[in-house]
């Protein structure tokens, strides 16, 4: 049987609880099948910044996977990881084009680091193994492989949103970063809308054909697209709810709060969350219906990220101003309006407070998909459950159509469609949670990733192995 490679950004620490979409879903899906995890350790070494000489790649065997893991250099840190992939490539492909960097030296950073992971990679790999590259950090990864060789079949799955043609045409060097894609077999969405994205644009700007199959066809290439919207372990996570430590924190908070209506925000703390829209939204509930004051009390819990990235530092500052006048203005000697966590919550601790939540919000201005939707739903008691606000622009928002969706943006139809949610009927609860139970159960984790390897083993192979044009070995750096 084929070994799975799987490549990311930065790799989990195997031992540890992972926090963050991907690392969560990749650790979940790799533990099924075994095999090999390759990526940055998350450490920056002193070198001189154009020698990888003395990179060298650490091995380590956890259970069934074998972590395979290299260092950066400061420089390639600074134009890679903050340059180009979260200063330009997070802000546009969340449409935030106000926020982005288009510094043009980033471009060559980012080459440069897709480029050492090809060439760290490449002596590991043997010659049926199967590789999925993860995400908008490693675009380019297999145009670099193919240039120096390989010819192992490889995936790659986009996990963040994939925006309209007019915005990806703002990154700098975009036409570059969209063909290398066609050095994949497999590309993978995580909704109809990004792949539907992704095809007007290599139609329009490369001139692409549509072939049967959900192929497309250019650069002398067929790649093969589709929607895998990510899913959770719904078993695991609604066992974790009644674990000792989840039901303690369940009866805790429901003590601390059982003369209050418990609202549940959970988030990275980032600017596609949408976290002052909702505070502000929050605000409006309490300022139009007035008979949850002294009731209604939001939970946002906000887990640091990103913090060398200065869009961060803003809206951290916005945050804390916002939520202090929210308490200084509604709160009372014996209730605070809202109680704003600026720290990571282990997520084992995560079920026993969505379980006690009688709404979550989460309302992202753009959001791939949204785990925490999913977990949320997974979490709740069926015979009395919490019900689920969600933005229309979160990539959840496609599958979970029994959520209240709401558009963040808009802060007064949002407090509106909270109070909604918090005066609705337990048969209109019980009737919306079932419906998503169904549907977070049947699209889980599982099916996530054996439906995308399936795939990715059924492609079609392309007919030539010439690399995409632009990418060769000589053209390194
Ligand atoms: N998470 C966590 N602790 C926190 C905040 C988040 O464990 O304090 C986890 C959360 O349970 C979820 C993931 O991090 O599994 C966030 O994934 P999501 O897709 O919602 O957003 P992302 O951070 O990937 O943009």
């Amino acid at each position: 049987m084929s070994r799975l490679v799987v490549v990311s950004n930065r790799t989990a620490d195997l031992r540890k609880a992972a926090a963050g979409g991907l690392a969560v879903a990749v650790k979940e899906s790799l533990q099924q099948t075994g095999g090999m995890w390759f990526g940055w350790s998350g450490k920056i070494r002193d070198a001189a910044p154009e020698s990888d000489s003395e990179t060298s790649v650490r091995l380590q065997t956890i259970g069934n996977i074998q972590l395979a893991t290299l260092d950066l250099n400061q420089q390639d840190y600074d134009s890679y990881y903050l340059g180009y992939a979260n200063d330009v490539l997070w802000p546009v492909f969340h449409y935030r084009l106000d926020l982005a960097n288009f510094d043009v030296r980033f471009a060559a950073g980012y080459r440069r680091v897709n480029q050492l992971f090809a060439r760290k990679l490449l002596p590991l790999l043997r010659p049926d193994d199967i590789i999925w590259v993860h995400d908008y950090h490693l675009i380019p990864l297999a145009a670099e492989l193919r240039a120096m060789g390989c010819g192992n079949r490889i995936g790659f799955f986009l996990h963040v949103p994939m925006p309209p043609p007019l915005i990806m045409a703002a990154i700098p060097e975009h036409e570059w970063l969209m063909r290398s894609l066609f050095a994949y077999d497999l590309a993978g969405f995580q909704s109809e809308a990004d792949v539907t994205h992704f095809t007007h644009y290599v139609e329009s700007e490369a001139g692409a054909d549509a072939l049967p199959g959900a192929q497309l066809r250019a650069f002398n290439r067929t790649l093969r697209v589709g929607a895998y919207p990510i899913g959770i372990d719904v078993d695991e996570f609604a066992a974790l709810a009644q674990d000792r430590e989840g039901v303690e924190m369940f009866d805790r908070m429901r003590q601390e709060y059982s003369r209050r209506r418990l609202l549940l925000g959970v988030d990275r703390l980032d600017y596609s969350k949408g976290l002052p829209q909702r505070v502000h939204a929050f605000r409006e509930l309490l300022a139009n219906y007035p008979e949850n004051r002294n009731s209604a009390t939001l939970i946002q819990i906000a887990s640091p990220s990103r913090e060398d990235v200065g869009a961060y530092d803003d809206l951290r500052r916005e945050m804390d101003s916002l939520c202090g006048a929210i308490n200084g203005d509604f709160g009372e000697l014996d209730w605070m309006p809202v109680r704003y966590i600026h720290r990571n919550v282990a997520r084992k601790r995560l079920p026993g407070l969505y379980r006690a939540s009688r709404v979550a919000l989460v309302t992202p201005l753009r959001d791939g998909m949204n785990l925490v939707a999913k977990e949320f739903i997974a979490a709740q008691d069926p015979g009395d459950p919490g019900v689920l606000v969600l933005s229309r622009f979160a990539g959840a928002a496609e599958q979970l159509k029994e959520a209240l969706l709401v558009n963040p943006y808009d802060t007064h139809g949002t407090a509106h469609v909270i109070q909604r949610a918090l005066t609705m009927s337990i048969e209109e609860r019980i009737s919306r949670h079932t419906a998503l139970m169904g549907r977070i159960r049947q699209f889980d984790v599982h099916w996530w990733s054996s439906s995308f390897l399936r795939d990715l083993l059924a492609a079609e192979r392309s007919d030539d192995r010439e690399p995409v044009p632009g990418h060769s070995a000589d053209r390194a750096s």
